[in-house]
Protein backbone atom coordinates (compact mmCIF):
# COMPACT_ATOMS: atom_id res chain seq x y z
CA UNK A 1 0.00 0.00 0.00
CA UNK A 2 1.57 3.64 -1.00
CA UNK A 3 1.72 5.73 2.03
CA UNK A 4 -0.84 8.26 1.30
CA UNK A 5 -3.10 4.85 0.67
CA UNK A 6 -1.57 3.57 4.38
CA UNK A 7 -2.48 7.05 5.58
CA UNK A 8 -6.32 7.38 4.78
CA UNK A 9 -6.79 3.70 5.43
CA UNK A 10 -5.33 4.48 8.95
CA UNK A 11 -7.81 7.32 8.92
CA UNK A 12 -10.37 5.49 7.59
CA UNK A 13 -10.34 2.61 9.87
CA UNK A 14 -10.49 5.33 12.88
CA UNK A 15 -13.37 7.69 11.52
CA UNK A 16 -15.23 3.77 11.06
CA UNK A 17 -15.86 0.92 12.27
CA UNK A 18 -13.42 -1.24 10.45
CA UNK A 19 -13.25 -4.82 11.65
CA UNK A 20 -9.96 -5.06 12.49
CA UNK A 21 -8.28 -8.72 12.18
CA UNK A 22 -7.30 -10.70 15.10
CA UNK A 23 -5.86 -13.51 13.62
CA UNK A 24 -4.79 -16.31 15.79
CA UNK A 25 -2.96 -19.84 15.66
CA UNK A 26 -5.61 -21.59 17.53
CA UNK A 27 -9.32 -22.62 15.98
CA UNK A 28 -11.31 -20.28 14.35
CA UNK A 29 -11.50 -17.18 15.85
CA UNK A 30 -13.56 -13.99 14.37
CA UNK A 31 -12.11 -10.46 14.61
CA UNK A 32 -12.94 -7.89 17.24
CA UNK A 33 -16.22 -6.36 16.88
CA UNK A 34 -17.44 -3.03 15.93
CA UNK A 35 -18.68 -0.62 18.62
CA UNK A 36 -22.35 -0.20 18.07
CA UNK A 37 -24.60 2.51 19.87
CA UNK A 38 -26.42 1.46 22.81
CA UNK A 39 -29.70 0.64 20.90
CA UNK A 40 -29.83 -2.82 18.95
CA UNK A 41 -30.14 -2.54 15.36
CA UNK A 42 -32.70 -5.50 13.94
CA UNK A 43 -33.89 -3.62 10.43
CA UNK A 44 -32.04 -2.96 7.06
CA UNK A 45 -33.17 -0.01 6.03
CA UNK A 46 -31.55 2.95 5.96
CA UNK A 47 -32.14 5.28 9.27
CA UNK A 48 -32.77 8.72 6.99
CA UNK A 49 -33.14 9.25 3.42
CA UNK A 50 -29.98 8.68 1.07
CA UNK A 51 -27.59 11.98 1.09
CA UNK A 52 -27.70 12.62 -2.56
CA UNK A 53 -26.74 16.40 -1.99
CA UNK A 54 -23.36 15.11 -0.30
CA UNK A 55 -20.75 16.35 -2.39
CA UNK A 56 -17.47 14.32 -3.86
CA UNK A 57 -14.43 15.70 -2.29
CA UNK A 58 -12.50 17.59 -4.94
CA UNK A 59 -9.24 16.90 -3.37
CA UNK A 60 -7.82 13.06 -4.23
CA UNK A 61 -6.10 13.25 -1.16
CA UNK A 62 -9.14 14.03 0.95
CA UNK A 63 -11.38 10.42 -0.20
CA UNK A 64 -10.77 7.12 1.00
CA UNK A 65 -9.46 4.80 -2.07
CA UNK A 66 -9.39 1.05 -2.26
CA UNK A 67 -8.88 -1.09 -5.36
CA UNK A 68 -12.14 -3.30 -4.87
CA UNK A 69 -14.91 -2.14 -3.37
CA UNK A 70 -17.91 -5.54 -2.17
CA UNK A 71 -21.09 -4.57 -1.26
CA UNK A 72 -22.29 -7.06 0.30
CA UNK A 73 -21.63 -9.21 3.26
CA UNK A 74 -23.89 -12.16 2.50
CA UNK A 75 -22.76 -15.42 1.21
CA UNK A 76 -21.96 -14.13 -2.39
CA UNK A 77 -20.00 -11.01 -0.73
CA UNK A 78 -17.85 -12.75 1.52
CA UNK A 79 -16.94 -15.85 -1.27
CA UNK A 80 -16.51 -13.14 -3.88
CA UNK A 81 -14.36 -11.91 -0.82
CA UNK A 82 -12.72 -15.15 -0.71
CA UNK A 83 -12.37 -15.64 -4.38
CA UNK A 84 -10.71 -12.47 -5.17
CA UNK A 85 -8.16 -13.17 -2.39
CA UNK A 86 -6.94 -16.14 -4.12
CA UNK A 87 -7.29 -14.59 -7.40
CA UNK A 88 -4.63 -11.71 -6.25
CA UNK A 89 -2.37 -13.98 -5.15
CA UNK A 90 -2.12 -16.04 -8.67
CA UNK A 91 -1.94 -12.38 -10.39
CA UNK A 92 0.40 -10.82 -7.81
CA UNK A 93 -1.60 -8.48 -7.44
CA UNK A 94 -0.97 -9.03 -3.22
CA UNK A 95 -0.84 -4.95 -2.76
CA UNK A 96 -4.41 -4.78 -3.89
CA UNK A 97 -7.05 -3.39 -1.03
CA UNK A 98 -10.42 -4.84 -0.69
CA UNK A 99 -13.04 -2.74 0.95
CA UNK A 100 -16.46 -5.08 2.18
CA UNK A 101 -19.42 -2.80 2.93
CA UNK A 102 -22.34 -4.09 5.01
CA UNK A 103 -25.51 -2.55 5.92
CA UNK A 104 -26.41 -4.37 9.06
CA UNK A 105 -24.03 -4.34 11.95
CA UNK A 106 -22.65 -7.57 10.88
CA UNK A 107 -22.41 -9.86 8.09
CA UNK A 108 -25.00 -12.77 6.96
CA UNK A 109 -27.99 -11.39 8.49
CA UNK A 110 -30.13 -11.27 5.54
CA UNK A 111 -30.94 -14.09 3.52
CA UNK A 112 -27.62 -16.19 3.46
CA UNK A 113 -29.19 -16.34 7.50
CA UNK A 114 -32.51 -17.57 6.46
CA UNK A 115 -31.92 -21.01 3.93
CA UNK A 116 -32.61 -24.95 4.24
CA UNK A 117 -28.91 -25.20 4.45
CA UNK A 118 -29.12 -27.38 1.89
CA UNK A 119 -25.96 -28.15 -0.98
CA UNK A 120 -28.24 -29.02 -4.22
CA UNK A 121 -27.02 -31.16 -6.82
CA UNK A 122 -27.81 -28.70 -9.29
CA UNK A 123 -30.21 -30.80 -11.87
CA UNK A 124 -33.17 -28.52 -11.06
CA UNK A 125 -32.03 -25.33 -13.38
CA UNK A 126 -33.06 -24.42 -16.70
CA UNK A 127 -30.64 -26.50 -18.90
CA UNK A 128 -28.01 -24.11 -20.00
CA UNK A 129 -28.24 -21.58 -17.09
CA UNK A 130 -25.89 -20.17 -15.84
CA UNK A 131 -27.42 -21.01 -12.44
CA UNK A 132 -26.87 -24.95 -13.57
CA UNK A 133 -23.45 -24.51 -13.72
CA UNK A 134 -22.37 -22.27 -11.22
CA UNK A 135 -24.50 -24.70 -8.99
CA UNK A 136 -22.99 -27.68 -10.56
CA UNK A 137 -19.05 -25.93 -10.35
CA UNK A 138 -19.75 -24.27 -6.60
CA UNK A 139 -21.20 -27.61 -5.07
CA UNK A 140 -17.81 -28.84 -5.80
CA UNK A 141 -15.88 -26.32 -4.62
CA UNK A 142 -18.19 -26.03 -1.45
CA UNK A 143 -17.85 -29.74 -0.29
CA UNK A 144 -13.64 -29.00 -1.26
CA UNK A 145 -13.82 -25.61 1.22
CA UNK A 146 -15.95 -27.53 4.02
CA UNK A 147 -13.52 -30.37 3.65
CA UNK A 148 -10.38 -28.15 3.82
CA UNK A 149 -11.45 -25.80 6.56
CA UNK A 150 -13.41 -28.19 8.65
CA UNK A 151 -16.99 -26.82 8.00
CA UNK A 152 -19.55 -29.27 9.52
CA UNK A 153 -21.73 -30.70 6.57
CA UNK A 154 -22.82 -34.21 5.18
CA UNK A 155 -23.41 -35.51 1.91
CA UNK A 156 -26.22 -37.17 2.68
CA UNK A 157 -28.09 -37.40 -0.54
CA UNK A 158 -31.65 -36.78 -1.38
CA UNK A 159 -34.25 -39.35 -2.75
CA UNK A 160 -36.86 -37.33 -5.20
CA UNK A 161 -40.00 -39.73 -4.74
CA UNK A 162 -42.87 -40.63 -7.25
CA UNK A 163 -46.00 -41.67 -6.18
CA UNK A 164 -48.61 -43.80 -8.32
CA UNK A 165 -49.23 -41.04 -10.79
CA UNK A 166 -48.02 -41.26 -14.38
CA UNK A 167 -46.86 -37.70 -14.41
CA UNK A 168 -44.75 -37.86 -11.03
CA UNK A 169 -43.00 -41.07 -12.64
CA UNK A 170 -42.30 -39.39 -15.88
CA UNK A 171 -40.86 -36.46 -14.11
CA UNK A 172 -38.53 -38.56 -12.36
CA UNK A 173 -37.39 -40.51 -15.40
CA UNK A 174 -36.60 -36.53 -17.52
CA UNK A 175 -35.05 -35.63 -14.18
CA UNK A 176 -32.42 -39.00 -14.56
CA UNK A 177 -31.70 -38.48 -18.08
CA UNK A 178 -31.19 -34.32 -17.45
CA UNK A 179 -28.54 -35.56 -14.63
CA UNK A 180 -26.87 -38.03 -17.03
CA UNK A 181 -26.49 -35.72 -19.57
CA UNK A 182 -25.05 -32.77 -16.66
CA UNK A 183 -22.86 -35.79 -15.33
CA UNK A 184 -24.05 -35.42 -12.18
CA UNK A 185 -24.89 -38.74 -10.20
CA UNK A 186 -28.59 -40.16 -9.57
CA UNK A 187 -29.65 -43.58 -9.48
CA UNK A 188 -32.84 -45.23 -9.26
CA UNK A 189 -33.37 -47.21 -6.05
CA UNK A 190 -35.85 -50.58 -5.87
CA UNK A 191 -38.95 -50.14 -3.98
CA UNK A 192 -37.66 -52.46 -1.88
CA UNK A 193 -34.49 -51.28 -1.09
CA UNK A 194 -36.19 -48.31 0.11
CA UNK A 195 -38.47 -49.87 2.38
CA UNK A 196 -35.80 -51.20 4.20
CA UNK A 197 -34.05 -48.47 4.55
CA UNK A 198 -37.14 -45.75 5.30
CA UNK A 199 -39.97 -47.77 5.74
CA UNK A 200 -42.14 -45.04 6.06
CA UNK A 201 -41.56 -43.48 2.95
CA UNK A 202 -44.58 -44.36 0.19
CA UNK A 203 -43.04 -44.27 -2.88
CA UNK A 204 -43.55 -46.22 -6.57
CA UNK A 205 -40.24 -44.67 -8.02
CA UNK A 206 -37.33 -43.32 -6.37
CA UNK A 207 -34.69 -41.10 -7.46
CA UNK A 208 -31.44 -40.55 -5.34
CA UNK A 209 -29.23 -37.87 -5.56
CA UNK A 210 -26.25 -38.82 -4.05
CA UNK A 211 -24.33 -35.76 -4.49
CA UNK A 212 -27.09 -33.36 -2.40
CA UNK A 213 -25.98 -32.47 1.04
CA UNK A 214 -26.58 -30.25 3.96
CA UNK A 215 -24.27 -27.43 5.38
CA UNK A 216 -24.09 -24.98 8.87
CA UNK A 217 -24.22 -22.49 6.56
CA UNK A 218 -23.30 -19.95 9.98
CA UNK A 219 -19.98 -22.06 10.69
CA UNK A 220 -19.68 -21.32 6.22
CA UNK A 221 -20.14 -17.77 7.12
CA UNK A 222 -17.94 -17.38 9.98
CA UNK A 223 -14.81 -19.01 8.40
CA UNK A 224 -15.58 -16.70 5.12
CA UNK A 225 -15.88 -14.33 7.12
CA UNK A 226 -12.32 -14.90 8.55
CA UNK A 227 -10.16 -15.24 5.63
CA UNK A 228 -11.69 -12.03 4.70
CA UNK A 229 -10.65 -10.07 7.22
CA UNK A 230 -7.50 -11.71 8.56
CA UNK A 231 -5.61 -10.60 5.35
CA UNK A 232 -3.93 -6.74 6.52
CA UNK A 233 -5.00 -4.69 3.56
CA UNK A 234 -8.88 -6.22 3.42
CA UNK A 235 -11.34 -4.04 5.36
CA UNK A 236 -14.83 -5.10 6.24
CA UNK A 237 -17.32 -2.08 7.05
CA UNK A 238 -20.45 -3.08 9.10
CA UNK A 239 -23.35 -0.23 9.58
CA UNK A 240 -22.39 0.69 6.25
CA UNK A 241 -25.02 1.42 3.25
CA UNK A 242 -24.08 2.23 0.07
CA UNK A 243 -25.91 4.68 -1.33
CA UNK A 244 -25.20 6.96 -4.71
CA UNK A 245 -22.50 5.76 -7.23
CA UNK A 246 -21.14 8.19 -9.18
CA UNK A 247 -18.01 8.46 -11.83
CA UNK A 248 -14.91 9.80 -10.28
CA UNK A 249 -13.56 12.94 -11.66
CA UNK A 250 -10.18 11.45 -10.74
CA UNK A 251 -9.76 8.83 -13.73
CA UNK A 252 -11.03 5.52 -14.57
CA UNK A 253 -12.75 4.83 -11.07
CA UNK A 254 -16.01 5.16 -9.19
CA UNK A 255 -16.66 6.92 -6.24
CA UNK A 256 -19.18 5.27 -4.11
CA UNK A 257 -20.95 6.99 -1.21
CA UNK A 258 -21.62 5.48 2.03
CA UNK A 259 -24.01 6.63 4.74
CA UNK A 260 -23.75 4.68 8.42
CA UNK A 261 -27.50 2.87 8.84
CA UNK A 262 -27.76 3.37 12.36
CA UNK A 263 -26.62 6.90 13.44
CA UNK A 264 -24.21 7.31 16.43
CA UNK A 265 -21.98 9.24 18.46
CA UNK A 266 -19.20 10.05 16.16
CA UNK A 267 -20.19 8.12 13.06
CA UNK A 268 -22.60 10.05 11.53
CA UNK A 269 -21.37 11.57 8.19
CA UNK A 270 -21.66 10.10 5.08
CA UNK A 271 -18.41 10.21 2.76
CA UNK A 272 -16.97 8.92 -0.59
CA UNK A 273 -14.84 5.88 -1.72
CA UNK A 274 -13.20 5.77 -4.55
CA UNK A 275 -12.74 1.94 -6.09
CA UNK A 276 -11.52 0.74 -9.15
CA UNK A 277 -14.11 -1.95 -9.40
CA UNK A 278 -17.46 -2.57 -7.68
CA UNK A 279 -18.47 -6.32 -7.03
CA UNK A 280 -22.52 -5.94 -6.65
CA UNK A 281 -23.37 -9.04 -4.23
CA UNK A 282 -26.01 -6.60 -2.12
CA UNK A 283 -28.92 -9.25 -2.50
CA UNK A 284 -32.08 -7.85 -1.87
CA UNK A 285 -30.64 -4.50 -3.11
CA UNK A 286 -28.56 -5.34 -5.97
CA UNK A 287 -31.03 -4.36 -8.52
CA UNK A 288 -31.04 -0.86 -7.15
CA UNK A 289 -27.35 -0.79 -7.27
CA UNK A 290 -26.63 -2.42 -10.67
CA UNK A 291 -29.15 0.63 -11.96
CA UNK A 292 -26.94 2.79 -10.31
CA UNK A 293 -24.01 1.98 -11.79
CA UNK A 294 -25.35 1.13 -15.40
CA UNK A 295 -25.82 5.34 -14.94
CA UNK A 296 -22.51 5.83 -13.86
CA UNK A 297 -21.66 3.86 -17.72
CA UNK A 298 -23.59 5.82 -19.25
CA UNK A 299 -26.92 3.59 -20.24
CA UNK A 300 -30.23 5.44 -19.56
CA UNK A 301 -32.03 5.38 -16.65
CA UNK A 302 -35.15 3.59 -17.75
CA UNK A 303 -33.13 0.55 -20.09
CA UNK A 304 -31.94 -1.17 -18.55
CA UNK A 305 -33.98 -0.74 -15.02
CA UNK A 306 -33.36 -4.10 -13.22
CA UNK A 307 -36.07 -4.73 -11.25
CA UNK A 308 -36.62 -8.28 -9.28
CA UNK A 309 -38.88 -10.42 -10.24
CA UNK A 310 -39.62 -13.21 -7.50
CA UNK A 311 -40.72 -16.75 -8.76
CA UNK A 312 -39.88 -20.13 -8.42
CA UNK A 313 -39.70 -22.10 -12.13
CA UNK A 314 -40.96 -25.63 -11.27
CA UNK A 315 -40.83 -27.23 -14.92
CA UNK A 316 -37.07 -26.80 -15.97
CA UNK A 317 -36.79 -30.27 -17.51
C1 LIG B 1 -36.36 -19.70 2.27
C2 LIG B 1 -35.05 -19.85 1.53
C3 LIG B 1 -34.42 -21.09 1.55
C4 LIG B 1 -33.22 -21.25 0.83
N1 LIG B 1 -32.59 -22.46 0.87
C5 LIG B 1 -31.40 -22.61 0.22
C6 LIG B 1 -30.69 -23.84 0.30
O1 LIG B 1 -31.09 -24.79 0.96
N2 LIG B 1 -29.52 -23.94 -0.37
C7 LIG B 1 -29.01 -22.90 -1.11
O2 LIG B 1 -27.93 -23.05 -1.72
N3 LIG B 1 -29.66 -21.72 -1.19
C8 LIG B 1 -30.82 -21.55 -0.53
N4 LIG B 1 -31.48 -20.34 -0.60
C9 LIG B 1 -30.87 -19.26 -1.37
C10 LIG B 1 -29.68 -18.63 -0.63
O3 LIG B 1 -30.00 -18.43 0.74
C11 LIG B 1 -29.35 -17.30 -1.30
O4 LIG B 1 -29.11 -17.53 -2.67
C12 LIG B 1 -28.12 -16.64 -0.70
O5 LIG B 1 -28.16 -16.56 0.70
C13 LIG B 1 -27.98 -15.23 -1.30
O6 LIG B 1 -26.83 -14.65 -0.74
P1 LIG B 1 -26.47 -13.14 -1.08
O7 LIG B 1 -25.12 -12.88 -0.51
O8 LIG B 1 -26.68 -12.90 -2.53
O9 LIG B 1 -27.60 -12.29 -0.38
P2 LIG B 1 -27.75 -11.81 1.16
O10 LIG B 1 -27.46 -12.89 2.11
O11 LIG B 1 -29.08 -11.17 1.25
O12 LIG B 1 -26.60 -10.74 1.28
C14 LIG B 1 -26.69 -9.47 0.68
C15 LIG B 1 -26.13 -8.48 1.67
O13 LIG B 1 -26.03 -7.21 1.04
C16 LIG B 1 -26.33 -6.22 2.00
N5 LIG B 1 -26.71 -5.02 1.26
C17 LIG B 1 -27.74 -4.86 0.41
N6 LIG B 1 -27.74 -3.61 -0.11
C18 LIG B 1 -26.67 -2.97 0.43
C19 LIG B 1 -26.15 -1.65 0.29
N7 LIG B 1 -26.70 -0.74 -0.53
N8 LIG B 1 -25.05 -1.32 1.02
C20 LIG B 1 -24.46 -2.22 1.86
N9 LIG B 1 -24.94 -3.49 2.02
C21 LIG B 1 -26.02 -3.86 1.33
C22 LIG B 1 -27.45 -6.84 2.82
O14 LIG B 1 -27.55 -6.26 4.10
C23 LIG B 1 -27.04 -8.30 2.87
O15 LIG B 1 -26.32 -8.64 4.05
C24 LIG B 1 -32.67 -20.16 0.09
C25 LIG B 1 -33.32 -18.92 0.10
C26 LIG B 1 -34.48 -18.76 0.81
C27 LIG B 1 -35.16 -17.42 0.83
Amino acid sequence: MSSTKARYAVRFASKLNILLPRVTNSSLQLPATVKLSKSSFHGHSISKAPNKGLKPPEHLEDLVQTDHLIIGGGVVGLAAGYKLTQAKKKLGLNNDTIVLIERNHRVGDETSARNSEVIHAGIYYPSGSLKEKLCIDGRKQLYEYCKAKGINHSNIGKWIVAQTETSQVEYLHKLKNKADVLGVPAEFISVQEANLQEPNVKASVVLESTSTGIIDSASFLKSLEWEFSSLSNHHLVVNSSATNVIKSPFGQCYLVQIEPTMQEAGNDSAYWIQTRTIINAAGLGADHLANMINLVNGLPATSPNFKYHFCKVWDCI
